[in-house]
Parts: C-alpha cells; sequence; structure tokens
C-alpha cells in the first residue's frame, strides 16, 4: 500500500519536474530563436552602406525581426544633412510617418535625460510623440537612446499591444548591446554619405567637381537612352578670367568664381547638374529640353552673368561668359556605349564653346544633336 502511494508521489513529482523542465527548454528555444533574430538583423545592419537602406531596415525589418506591434526612429538633423542626404537618394521622407528628424537633441535629453538609460515599461504620455504615426497606441515600450561618444543622435522606439512585453525589470543587456550597434551602423553611415558627398563638391565654388560630373553623365546617358529624353550639355568659361586675376588678384578672382557659380546653379532645375570643370570653366547638364528651350536658358545664364554686380574690395567688377551648347538624342532600339557617347558630348559643347570664343565671346554656340555611332554604323550596314 504504502508503496504504492510513494509511487504515486513520485509520478507527480516526475510531472511537475517534467513540465518544469518543458518550460525550461520552451523558454531556452525562444531564447535562442530571438537571438538567431536579432544576430540576422544586426548582420544586414552592418552590411548596408547607405542611410536610406539603413533606415528601412531598422524601420521594417525591425518590426518583423522583432516581432513588434510598433516601431519608430527619431534622428536627430540640426542642420538639415540628413534631410538632404535622405531627399537625394530619393527617399520619401513625408510618406515615412515612423521617421522624425528632429531640430535639436533637447526632446531626447528630457525623455532620457543625463543618465541615458533606456526606457523600458508601460506607455507613458511623455514617450506619445514616437508613436504619433500610429492611432492604436503601444502598451508597453522600449525606448532606446541613440548615442555615440556622449552625444544623443537619436532614439529607437519599439512599441507593444502586450503589457508584460516591455518591463522595466527586463533584461537590457541585449538592448544595451543594440544601443551599440545601432549607433555605430548610424555614425558610419553618416560619416560615408558626408565623404562620399565632400568628394563630389568643389570646396571653392561649393558645386559639384568633374569627378562627379564624369560619373553623372554616364549614368543620365544610360537614362536617355532607356526614356528616350534628350540630354543636353552647356559648356560655359569666364570671358578674359585671367585679366580678373591679373587686374584685382587671385583672391577677387576666387570671388568672382564663387559668384558666377552660385548664379548659374540658381537658374538651374533641381535635377540638373552643375559642375566645375577646371579653372573658370563650368559645365551644366539639363535633361529633357527642347533646342529652343535649352537656348532660351543658356541666354539667360549669359544675361544673368553679364548683369551681375559684384564687387571685391570696394571695386566693382563685371564678367562675361561664353557657352557651348551641345545634346543628344538615343536612337531607338540602338544603344551606343554610354561611356563614347558621354565623350562626344563633352567634345561638342568644348568646341562649339570655342567658336563661341573665336566669335567675339560673350555669346553662345549651339552645335546641335551629336550623331550617334552607332545609328551610323547601322545604316551604313544597309
Ligand atoms: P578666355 O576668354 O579665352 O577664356 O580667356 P581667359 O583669360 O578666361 O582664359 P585663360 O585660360 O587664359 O585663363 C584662365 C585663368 O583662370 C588662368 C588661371 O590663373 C585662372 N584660374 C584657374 N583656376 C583658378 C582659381 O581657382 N582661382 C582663380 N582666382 N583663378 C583661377
Ligand atoms: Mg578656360
Ligand atoms: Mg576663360
Amino acid at each position: 500500500m504504502r508503496d504504492l502511494a510513494l509511487e504515486e508521489d513520485l509520478t507527480t513529482d516526475l510531472s511537475i519536474l517534467q513540465s518544469h523542465l518543458d518550460g525550461m527548454i520552451n523558454r531556452v528555444q525562444q531564447n535562442s530563436n530571438a537571438l538567431r533574430r536579432f544576430q540576422a538583423f544586426e548582420r544586414r545592419l552592418l552590411n548596408l552602406n547607405s542611410l536610406s537602406e539603413m533606415i528601412v531596415h531598422i524601420l521594417e525589418g525591425g518590426k518583423a525581426f522583432f516581432d513588434l506591434d510598433a516601431i519608430s526612429l527619431c534622428l536627430v538633423d540640426k542642420e538639415n544633412e540628413l534631410s538632404e542626404y535622405l531627399i537625394q537618394d530619393g527617399f520619401d521622407i513625408k510618406t515615412t510617418k515612423q521617421l522624425t528628424l528632429l531640430k535639436d537633441r533637447h526632446q531626447l535629453k528630457a525623455l532620457f535625460g543625463f543618465a541615458v538609460k533606456p526606457y523600458i515599461g508601460a506607455y507613458h504620455p511623455k514617450c506619445s510623440e514616437f508613436f504619433n504615426y500610429t492611432d492604436r497606441k503601444p502598451v508597453s515600450v522600449a525606448l532606446i537612446p541613440l548615442i555615440r561618444r556622449g552625444k544623443y543622435l537619436g532614439s529607437l522606439n519599439f512599441g507593444s499591444f502586450q503589457q508584460e512585453r516591455f518591463i522595466d525589470t527586463m533584461a537590457t543587456d541585449f538592448i544595451e548591446h543594440m544601443i551599440s550597434v545601432v549607433s555605430i551602423c548610424l555614425e558610419n553611415n553618416l560619416n560615408f554619405e558626408m565623404m562620399r558627398r565632400t568628394s563630389f563638391i568643389d570646396t571653392l565654388t561649393g558645386v559639384n567637381n568633374r569627378r562627379f560630373l564624369e560619373q553623372r553623365l554616364v549614368e543620365e546617358i544610360d537614362r536617355c537612352q532607356r526614356s528616350g529624353e534628350p540630354l543636353s550639355c552647356l559648356f560655359l568659361d569666364i570671358d578674359y578670367f585671367k585679366l580678373i586675376n591679373d587686374t584685382h588678384g587671385h583672391q577677387a578672382g576666387d570671388y568672382i568664381l564663387k559668384q558666377v557659380a552660385g548664379s548659374v546653379k540658381n537658374l538651374l532645375r533641381n535635377n540638373d547638374v552643375l559642375a566645375r570643370y577646371g579653372g573658370e570653366e563650368f559645365v551644366a547638364l539639363l535633361s529633357n529640353l527642347d533646342e529652343s528651350k535649352l537656348m532660351a536658358i543658356a541666354e539667360r545664364i549669359r544675361c544673368t552673368v553679364e548683369s551681375l554686380n559684384m564687387v571685391f574690395d570696394g571695386k566693382p567688377i563685371q564678367v562675361t561668359i561664353s557657352i557651348g551648347a551641345a545634346s543628344y538624342s538615343a536612337p531607338k532600339h540602338i544603344l551606343s556605349n554610354a561611356a563614347d557617347i558621354a565623350m562626344r558630348l563633352i567634345e561638342s559643347a568644348d568646341a562649339a564653346l570655342y567658336q563661341a570664343k573665336h566669335n567675339g565671346r560673350n555669346r553662345i554656340e549651339n552645335n546641335g544633336f551629336i550623331i550617334d555611332r552607332a545609328l551610323m554604323e547601322s545604316a551604313a550596314s544597309y
């Protein structure tokens, strides 16, 4: 009898132990799945090398990887650099409601304080700004400050509809690890973007440099071969610029270069390119214009520069420019080599500029459309 009771007791103990063990195995399994998901998220994050890709990965990937009901990202963008980079990358800031660009760090300081600790716990009206984009507010949240070298870069905000999902007794080592990884990636991408932009900018005039032009020109030709739209090139050269340097000094020359570049840039559309080709020479790329519109813009540029009233060291200085124009329109069904077209388009505009100089300066010459070699070859084969 006693043996039977003992056996029953043991069986009950065993089944309790078994269910404990099952629970533990289950938790280990869940943790290891979470860890694997986080590692996959992190690996992808580390491999991205553009700010816009990184933001998309955090917002879309993060939500899925961590199985969240809400996620948002705030980034400090005091100088509007971030928004400029993102817009140039084609990222739609306006429709990405989960991304907030903050003008200063105060909001983050007020929320996280100087202790710079994440906030993990119940949803609080203090964090409502981070979840403005969604009507249904989360019940529990993890607000993670993103910090590098003691400076707030922003915050990453997780929300859940479950009360117990984010509680303040939660182990924070995983979240702290995430702060470091996301912050480092953010800083790296920002530095990389900055380097990429500055390596394509002419430091004196602030317009693009020749390296940028050469890359962009080939891309533009590719694009116009796909779209069938024409591409035009204006080659601009300041007249008698050497005389400006000789008369007013090199500093005055630099000032003129900046003024001329700035005023030409103002006359172009956002998508047009203006690059300093060298010395006092600039190249503008304009897409989708017929010849009369192109000539109208060239004339507006010429007139604007002619009527710039510049003053350096108390002395008025005026300059004029000569312009050479050339265009390219891709023939249907024939794709010529883009690099070859790029070279010939620049050569043709340069030849027109030479003609403008020859014909008296402060004028425009147009060489019209360059002939596509592929078209000529295919015509010759008939
Ligand atoms: P043209 O009407 O035939 O174009 O005559 P130009 O004097 O403009 O042309 P030229 O090629 O003889 O001289 C160009 C001058 O531009 C010579 C060079 O010292 C000056 N230059 C080139 N780069 C810079 C620069 O960054 N700053 C200044 N101040 N001058 C520059
Ligand atoms: Mg020149
Ligand atoms: Mg010149």
